[in-house]
């Protein structure tokens, strides 16, 4: 292995790790009423890193309580946009200062490179911060020319207001755990709502030392608060009546769960979900830049991005090279630790997403599916998959349905771009697909025709603040970033006024 030092862990990763984590409720940590503890645990050695409470429905309540009280009294939503945004700005220089501690905390817990934990966790999430933080001075209505005719000669002017919708429930997956809460806490402030984050139980880390950071920029107690706990805690906030938003990033049937509880209350609710994502490389595909674009947004993150490509459709005449392309390199890629710079692919979150990763390998193998690169265990502690690459995958094979949320990428050859549509979309998901081509007649048509929230063409998986993101079909409801982002937080109010 190619290994160059590993990073030292800083002493305030240590000090923070050595605390008695607690919930994060009105401005502070608190000890949670539910006696039960999560163990949090190193991916890249199995070892528990420490613990945090699995909060119930009487924390959950609380945390409630704490962000309903900070509403109700305006205490985030009366201070004029422009001091909220300065205060949002703030923040992000806040994180800028503990960007390294803030990275190795979510490599320690994740298991992803420390490369992406700096680049993307805390790099891209600084400049979504400051991105969304303008939005808060820049939230307006509408003006209205209404004709209504009653009683005559009355004249009426009429105007809309975008008002905070309320408690926002901010539920996160476990990765990107500072990623994905920030891209709930920070448009939610933006739009004047108050907050609770609930990360995923194998990574409650970073969102604690978040909440305590948007304290020390100056977000008033009681507008961001941190539940840690598994189901019970999750269902708990999903379903309280004091709850006026979910904003929900997991797996499809979870979301289905939230939407359901959702509905009983009339809370509004936005859903990021799973996806199986399509890449389609036409006849004139530049094999290079393909076979590096496939890796990138395949691998990343060990393939565990919900918007990661995971089916790769390939016109025959340029199958063979592609196919060997992604395996030779695929086949050379190293195994280590989050914490080691050089190592390109790195443990999976958990053991039990490991488990559930080899089983889809498993299913493929008893299947006779044709493995070009991965496909057996890793021995030692970890819990590691090598970068997979299976070719030739017939359309009813289970890896092409079914999301994996790993290292692998299945490939189809096609001799027609509209048969590898037709595959493309046989989907029950349609969250992301990406292009491969310069002819720009296909491509225009392809954009169209694809069902997918957001469609890359030679590349797949950047993402930009301003540009929106979100699922079409079981991927889910809504759309994050730029103004959507802030219009899944607000309410719109008519009024009307006769003069
Ligand atoms: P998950 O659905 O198991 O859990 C997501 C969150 O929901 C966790 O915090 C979990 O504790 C909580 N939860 C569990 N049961 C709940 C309930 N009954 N009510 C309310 N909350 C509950 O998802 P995961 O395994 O953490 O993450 C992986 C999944 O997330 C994948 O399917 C992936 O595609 C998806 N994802 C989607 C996006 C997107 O933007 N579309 C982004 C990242 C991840």
């Amino acid at each position: 292995m190619n290994t160059v030092a590993n990073v030292v862990v800083s002493e305030a990763v240590n000090q923070f790790l050595a605390r008695d984590l607690g919930l994060f409720i009105d401005g502070s940590a608190q000890p949670a009423h539910s006696p039960r503890r999560l163990d949090v645990f190193n991916p890249a050695t199995g070892e528990v890193l420490t613990t945090v409470p699995d909060a119930d429905a009487q924390d959950v309540d609380r945390a409630v309580s704490s962000a309903r009280q900070a509403f109700d009294l305006r205490v985030w939503s009366g201070l004029r946009p422009a001091d909220r945004e300065r205060i949002l700005l703030r923040l992000a220089d806040v994180i800028e200062r503990h960007a390294e501690e803030l990275a190795q905390l979510e490599t320690l817990n994740q298991g992803k490179s420390i490369n992406i934990a700096r680049a993307i966790e805390v790099g891209a999430s600084i400049e979504y911060v400051r991105y969304m933080a303008g939005w808060t001075t820049k939230i307006t209505g509408e003006t209205l020319d209404v004709s209504i005719p009653f009683p005559p000669g009355a004249r009426y002017s009429a105007f809309t207001r975008k008002e905070p919708v309320g408690v926002v429930a901010g539920i996160v997956p476990w990765n990107f755990p500072l990623m994905i809460a920030i891209w709930k806490l920070i448009p939610a402030l933006a739009a004047g709502c108050t907050i609770v984050i609930k990360p995923s139980p194998e990574t409650p880390l970073t969102a604690l030392r978040l909440a305590e950071l948007a304290i020390e920029a100056g977000v008033p107690t009681g507008v961001f608060n941190v539940v840690t706990g598994a189901r019970e805690c999750g269902a708990a906030l999903a379903a309280h009546p004091g709850i006026s938003k979910i904003s929900f990033t997991g797996s499809t049937p979870t979301g289905k769960l939230v939407g359901a509880a959702a509905v009983q209350n009339m809370t509004r609710f936005s859903l990021e979900l799973g996806g199986k994502n399509p890449a389609i490389m036409l006849a004139d595909v530049d094999v290079d830049q393909a076979v590096q674009g496939a890796l990138a947004g395949g691998f990343l993150n060990q393939g565990q991005v919900c918007a990661a490509v995971s089916r790769i459709y390939v016109h025959r005449s340029k199958y063979r090279q592609i196919a060997d392309g992604l395996a030779d390199i695929a086949n050379a890629m190293t195994l280590g630790p989050g914490l080691d710079p050089s190592a390109q692919i790195n443990p999976l979150v958990s053991s039990h997403h490991r488990a559930r990763v080899e089983q889809h390998i498993a299913q493929a193998k008893h299947a006779g599916l044709r493995f070009l690169a991965g496909g057996t265990p890793v021995e030692g502690a970890g819990y590691y998959v090598r970068p997979t690459v299976i070719g030739d995958v017939p359309h009813d094979a289970a890896i092409i349905r079914d999301e994996v949320f790993g290292p692998v990428l299945a490939l189809v050859p096609f001799d027609d771009p509209a048969e590898a549509l037709r595959l493309a979309n046989d989907s029950p998901y349609g969250l992301a697909a990406s292009l491969w081509t310069n002819d720009l007649r296909a491509t225009m048509n392809l954009v169209r025709d694809i069902d997918a929230g957001t469609v890359w063409v030679n590349s797949h998986v950047p993402l930009d603040p301003g540009m929106p993101f979100g699922g079409m079909k079981q991927s889910g409801m809504g759309r994050e970033f730029g103004k959507h982002a802030i219009d899944a937080f607000t309410e719109t109010k008519s009024v009307c006024i006769a003069h």
